[in-house]
């Protein structure tokens, strides 16, 4: 984590020391939440709608804090010692952060995407850990304020930083690009997420692809070449290509740079052959085609830090992902379930309903379905198109919650035949119907937008079944 005198502190962030007493006085680190306080951190107080950081930095420094930024306009700040003033506590905070990576200077592998940014990037750290010192995003810190605390817990010795980078809206990838310029970028793919607020798939792209945008002079985008969109919006006059840019591409698609061949499920996980190491099969402890893909999009950042075939096999072969996503679950009465209720987009949920449908089990598969939020004004259409992509030879029943994806059920129906679909707007009346139907043999998979907590049917399921 950084560790600086106060003096350093401001001049990296654009401020003035209060008072020129503890100019020498050492930060270790930086903190946001004044209820996480460590001894001796900066405290950075944030302004939100609803709340003002400020009104806890006097409360943050007695709890041991060495220091605290202060924003001019908020009045006052605490008498005494250890307070840095500054025009914009948010803006100091990612100047600081630059300015620290600037003085650190690792590899930064950059990874934005609709889906698997967080998949991605854990797998491109394991592969290159065994080999350089690597610091990573911890968990889900992708954005404006997530992105400067993660460049600031770094130590200085890190080799490369893996650093995920997430949007909402366009200029946001540029801005997270601009205090992190990436060495390698990776675009994992272009999916619908966001797409109320961005409004066209092609729009996503060009966010995405602000990304590419920010690389340094002679950087590598590894991008997914299945998605047509990504080559069109670099090839638009307002696209602005870094000086050097490499291109590698990606995906299932056999015109790409790299692309799998041979993929196998298997129970717990998948094996198959990247073109790139044509004779060696790599084995991979995670479902799902997606999951060969971002293993691909790892494989080449690897390899182009020079990670040998055999590190890269192994380090495929033992992925741990934190809070993985797609997670298969026993419950006590033997039954499978697949635990993916943690979000949801048209394109993460096709990939949750290829694992269940590609999945060999003596029961049956059952897909339950609920909504998927913010996809703007096609959202009906979006859900209309889930339930055409259900293949009624691979998944036996279709049980969907919630008012968007009765659009999934009805349109499910037309192949699967009303006995086979099933929509609930009520959450005891599906666990009931489920556990109705549900036999131990069975695989069963919950997959959701956040706001529809999906989870819960599966906790009482797993309680009562
Ligand atoms: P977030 O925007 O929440 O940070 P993320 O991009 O980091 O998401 P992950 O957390 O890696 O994505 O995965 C989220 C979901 O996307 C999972 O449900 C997973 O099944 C699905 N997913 C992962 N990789 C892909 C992919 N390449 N294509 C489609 N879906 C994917
Ligand atoms: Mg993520």
């Amino acid at each position: 984590m950084i560790t600086r005198t106060l003096r350093n502190i401001a001049a990296m962030c654009g401020g003035e020391l209060s008072s020129a007493y503890d100019m020498d006085k050492r930060i270790a680190g930086v903190v946001t939440d004044s209820r996480k306080i460590t001894p001796a951190c900066l405290f950075v107080p944030l302004v939100g709608e609803h709340f003002d950081g400020h009104d806890y930095s006097a409360a943050s420094l007695a709890a041991g804090a060495a220091a605290t930024l202060w924003q001019r306009d908020r009045g006052a700040a605490p008498a005494g010692d250890g307070v840095i003033l500054v025009d914009d506590t948010l803006a100091a905070l990612q100047k600081l952060s630059s300015t620290y990576l600037c003085q650190i200077a690792p590899q930064v592998v950059a990874v934005t995407g609709s889906n698997g940014k967080t998949t991605t990037k854990d797998m491109i750290t394991a592969l290159l850990e065994g080999q350089y010192k690597v610091h990573k995003t911890a968990g889900n810190f992708n954005n404006h304020i997530g992105l400067p605390l993660t460049i600031l817990s770094m130590s200085e010795d890190i080799q490369i930083a893996v650093l995920e980078m997430g949007m909402s809206s366009r200029g946001e990838i540029a801005l997270l690009a601009s205090l992190a310029p990436p060495d390698v970028a990776v675009i994992t793919n272009v999916g619908e997420s966001h797409l109320l607020q961005l409004g066209s798939r092609k729009e996503i792209a060009r966010a995405k692809l602000e990304i590419a945008e920010g690389l340094k002079p002679g950087g590598l985008l590894v991008y997914n070449g299945d998605e047509p969109l990504l080559s069109e919006v670099m090839a638009e006059p307002a696209f602005h290509t870094p000086e050097g840019m490499k291109g590698f591409r990606f995906g299932l698609n056999a015109d790409n740079d790299d692309y799998p061949s041979g993929m196998m499920t298997h129970i717990g996980g998948m094996t198959f052959t990247s073109h790139l190491y044509a004779q060696r099969a790599f084995t991979l402890p995670l479902p799902g085609r997606h999951n060969v893909v971002n293993a691909l999009a790892a494989l080449v950042v690897a390899r182009h830090y020079s990670v040998s075939e055999d590190s890269i096999a192994e380090g495929l072969s033992k992925l741990k992902l934190t809070g993985m996503r797609i997670e298969m679950m026993l419950a006590a009465s033997g039954l499978t379930m697949l635990n993916d209720a943690y979000n949801a987009s048209p394109t993460s949920m096709r990939a949750a309903i290829d694992v269940l449908q590609g999945m060999k089990c003596s029961g049956k598969k059952i897909a339950v379905l609920g909504d998927m939020l913010e996809l703007g004004p096609d959202e009906a259409l979006f859900h209309q198109e889930i339930g055409a992509y259900l293949d009624p030879s691979l998944t036996d029943l279709v049980f969907t919650y919630g008012p968007l994806s009765a659009h999934i059920a009805k349109k499910a129906e037309e192949r699967f035949g009303s006995e086979r679909v099933f929509a609930f707007m009520d959450k005891k009346e599906l666990t009931a119907a489920l556990l109705n139907r549900i036999d131990p043999k069975d695989v069963v998979l919950f997959k959701a937008s956040r706001g529809m907590r999906l989870e819960e049917v599966l906790h009482s399921l797993n309680e009562h079944s």
